[in-house]
Order: C-alpha cells, then sequence, then structure tokens
C-alpha cells in the first residue's frame, strides 16, 4: 500500500514531465507570434533522380526561437496541428514555396524544378483548404506541377471521401501528390487505385535499415513493386549511405533523398 503511493507520489512530482508540460505552453504561446516575428524559414532538401541529376527539392520548415534556438519540427508541428496555428503556418509555407518557384522560373538551369510542400491534415481538412490554395497559386503564375503537395497516410485516412473530392479538385488544377512516411500509416491499398496520386515516399525507417534488417528490406522491395504495379513513381527518403543508394537503384526505385545526396538547407541554394 505504502509502496503504491510512494510511486504515485514520485510520479505526480517527475520533474521531467513538468518541465515536458511547461516547455510546451512556452512552445505554444511563442508560436503565436512566430510568423509575425518572423522567425521561420523554409529549408530545401534535394530530391535527385536515378541518374544523379536533381528533379526538386522538398521545402521543410524550421523555427529559429530567439531564446530556445532552432526548434524541430517534429517539436513544434504536433503542436500547431493541435492548437490550429497550423492553418496560419501552412499558408505562410505555401506562399514561401510559390514564391521560390517564382524566383526559379528566372532561371533556365531551374525552371523545370519541382518543390513538394508538406500539408498537415488539420490544414487540408479545412472547408477553404482547395479555394485558398488555388486563389494562392493564382498571383505567382508558374506550372501547377512544379508545385507538390505531400500527405500523409493518416491525413488520407481521415473522412476519405472528402479528401478524395479535395485531391481530385486540386489534381484536376495540375497539382501533383505524393505520400509520406509510406508503409507506416495503415491506408486500405484498394484506396491507392482511386487516389490522384504521384509518388510513394518510402518512409526513412524502412531504408534506415534495409541492408542489415532483410524484413525493412522487403518491405522497401514491396513498396517498390507496388508502386509500379500502381504507375506510381516512388522515392525513398533518409537515404544516407552510397551502398543504400545503389542498392534502391538495383530495386528500381525511381528517386531519392536523404543525409547521402543533400542536407535541408536554406536559401541560396547552389
Ligand atoms: P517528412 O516530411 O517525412 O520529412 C523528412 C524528415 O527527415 C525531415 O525532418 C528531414 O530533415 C529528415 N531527413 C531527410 N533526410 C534524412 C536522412 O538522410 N537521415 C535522417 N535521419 N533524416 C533525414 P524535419 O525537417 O525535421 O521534418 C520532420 C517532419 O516535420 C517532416 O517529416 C514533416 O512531417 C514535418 N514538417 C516539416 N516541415 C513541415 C511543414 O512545412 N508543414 C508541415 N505540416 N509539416 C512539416
Ligand atoms: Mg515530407
Ligand atoms: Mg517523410
Ligand atoms: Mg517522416
Amino acid at each position: 500500500q505504502a509502496k503504491a503511493e510512494g510511486r504515485d507520489a514520485i510520479r505526480f512530482f517527475d520533474p521531467s514531465m513538468q518541465e515536458a508540460a511547461a516547455r510546451r505552453s512556452e512552445i505554444e504561446a511563442d508560436l503565436r507570434q512566430a510568423i509575425e516575428l518572423e522567425q521561420f524559414e523554409l529549408y530545401y532538401q534535394p530530391k535527385v533522380n536515378r541518374d544523379g541529376s536533381l528533379n526538386g527539392y522538398e521545402a521543410l520548415l524550421r523555427w529559429h526561437h530567439p531564446v530556445k534556438g532552432m526548434i524541430p519540427p517534429l517539436e513544434f508541428i504536433p503542436v500547431a496541428e493541435e492548437t490550429g496555428l497550423i492553418v496560419p503556418i501552412g499558408q505562410w509555407v505555401f506562399m514561401q514555396a510559390c514564391h521560390t518557384i517564382k524566383q526559379w522560373q528566372q532561371d533556365s538551369s531551374k525552371q523545370q524544378l519541382i518543390l513538394a510542400i508538406n500539408i498537415s491534415a488539420r490544414q487540408f481538412r479545412q472547408k477553404s483548404f482547395v479555394a485558398e490554395f488555388i486563389k494562392g497559386y493564382m498571383e505567382f503564375g508558374f506550372p501547377a506541377h512544379l508545385l507538390e503537395l505531400e500527405l500523409t497516410e493518416s491525413l488520407l485516412m481521415d473522412d476519405v471521401s472528402a479528401t478524395v473530392g479535395k485531391m481530385k479538385e486540386l489534381n484536376q488544377a495540375g497539382f501533383l501528390f505524393a505520400l509520406d512516411d509510406f508503409g507506416t500509416g495503415f491506408s486500405s491499398l484498394s484506396y491507392l487505385k482511386n487516389l490522384p496520386l504521384n509518388c510513394l515516399k518510402i518512409d526513412q525507417s524502412f531504408v534506415h535499415d534495409m541492408l542489415e534488417d532483410p524484413e525493412d528490406a522487403a518491405i522497401v522491395e514491396t513498396i517498390i513493386t507496388l508502386a509500379k504495379t500502381l504507375k506510381l513513381k516512388v522515392i525513398a527518403e533518409g537515404v544516407e549511405t552510397q551502398e543504400q543508394a545503389i542498392a534502391l537503384r538495383e530495386l528500381g526505385c525511381d528517386l531519392m533523398q536523404g543525409y547521402y545526396f543533400g542536407k535541408p538547407a536554406p536559401l541560396p541554394l547552389a
């Protein structure tokens, strides 16, 4: 009895839990002002073709906190989603990305580059998402296929019919979709054939161990085969070594992304 109470007491006063809660509420408060205070920046990570040529980039959000330093997206994106702040933040990312593509249009060596942005579920679920996206894009006037939207499986699974409708509308306007972190969610494979998808992104957790773990290797191979069957492109994320790149290329992977090819970096890009 006393032992159980003791355990509860320890849990109640667990300082690390209190610290985590305090940090979270600080992040929430500071996140509200981060756009206005211009603390966000987009980093760009290359995506390369099979022959090593550059296909485009993925835009990855960075938050330069004046006191806490760089806060990683895995810490603040969930807070932004819970609070709804992801909507204005996502809008900011979208506008920045459009500016960058527009700039690339002035440069013949960059005109063909595709830029991908990550879209969170809360953002995509907004009723006005499609209308605002298309309206925002119209002010820039570059070919729509140069802007790719990365969605996750869990996003697709909530409210499937509304999601499919929105994807089809955007796809008709020319935008491309990639399914991010593929293999970690539980998307019903039968949906895949009905979605206007352009590309599957093999989650980096499978790529990471594919040379050591036969099960991960089998998953990677299966996703590549699935993509080919569905006539989708397939990209591996988190490629860190030349050995992984060679193995992926041999398996028929169309595109690759990871530290081996380039880390996310701010503008101006080389
Ligand atoms: P993601 O979209 O799956 O992005 C891939 C993550 O893996 C990025 O982390 C990237 O920096 C990292 N990465 C790339 N190559 C390698 C590699 O070779 N090894 C390892 N270990 N990691 C690699 P990052 O930038 O910290 O972003 C994490 C997640 O945050 C993203 O995962 C995405 O879900 C989310 N995120 C980032 N930017 C945005 C954004 O603008 N909007 C939304 N809604 N989510 C974002
Ligand atoms: Mg992504
Ligand atoms: Mg991913
Ligand atoms: Mg990921």
